[in-house]
């Protein structure tokens, strides 16, 4: 848990301190930088336990041109109130063989959470989605995570693949926050 506290605390001091990424403009060639535009709360943002961590003030981004910007801080996902890193946690131990109990065990979330949040790794077209960007970017070819003996192969690969696309999406500056993140934000452009 204290990880998980870490985290949001790490993006609050962020937001303090002014330093968070900005967001690019998702329009294609856009070279607009998007101006902060108030904020709004996270109301409902737990830890794996269920303790409530919120709300997280949130900045909201506008381009000049083309109108908001998505955007979220990297310790939370879109519409999940469960801080990332927790997500991060159980979907990785059911891709490495555990099953949906056991990827809960200990949590306040439940198996149909896992479920639902695997299910969005597992989604049809995934794995070749994320092979494009990771085509698209040639990140160096990075030592793949060891796989644990009984993991789930196919949600281990997709996994460790959109892995490497957050890295090498981070090594050209653009923010992405928890790798599944990206999951949310498909199809977003990849290219920057
Ligand atoms: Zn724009």
């Amino acid at each position: 848990m204290a990880a998980e506290r870490a985290a949001v605390k790490g993006y609050l001091d962020e937001l303090k301190r002014g330093t968070l990424p900005r967001p690019r403009c998702p329009v294609e060639g856009c070279a607009r930088r998007p101006q902060r535009r108030g904020f709004r709360d996270r109301e409902d943002v737990r830890d794996s336990s269920g303790d409530p961590l919120g709300p997280v003030p949130v900045p909201r981004y506008r381009c000049t041109e083309h109108g908001g910007v998505p955007w979220h801080p990297g310790c939370l996902l879109p519409y999940v109130r469960t801080v990332a890193v927790a997500v991060e946690e159980a979907v990785e131990g059911y891709a490495g063989g555990k099953s949906a109990a056991q990827a809960t065990a200990g949590s306040a979330f439940d198996e149909r959470c896992v479920r639902r949040w695997v299910s969005r790794l597992a989604a049809p077209g995934v794995e070749a989605w994320v092979e494009i960007g990771l085509d698209a970017l040639r990140p160096d070819p990075a030592a793949l995570g060891e796989r644990p003996a009984r993991a789930r192969p196919g949600l281990w690969r997709t996994l460790d693949a959109l892995r490497r696309l957050a890295a090498a999406l981070r090594e050209r500056n653009i923010a992405v926050g928890s790798p599944l993140s990206l999951l949310w934000s498909r199809p977003a452009p990849l290219t920057a």
